[in-house]
């Protein structure tokens, strides 16, 4: 399988990451929806609940993820 975020071909298997290759990753998709990319219904957020999710303070950025170069 591929990991949704960095396509790279991870293992299902031992993998606490799922779908993702990583934390990284994991926490890279965390960081779609609460900045609202998209959201999953009925999913319990676990992130930080005091912070409002209102404006986007920090923009993501593209510079870790470099496509063809
Ligand atoms: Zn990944």
């Amino acid at each position: 399988m591929t990991c949704p975020i960095c396509r790279t071909p991870t293992e299902w298997k031992n993998n606490p990451w799922r779908p993702f290759c990583s934390e990284r990753c994991q926490l890279t998709d965390l960081g779609t929806w609460a900045t609202g990319g998209y959201r999953i219904p009925g999913t319990p957020l676990t992130i930080d609940s005091e912070r409002p999710i209102d404006e986007d303070p920090d923009p993501p950025q593209t510079g870790s993820i470099t496509p063809d170069n």
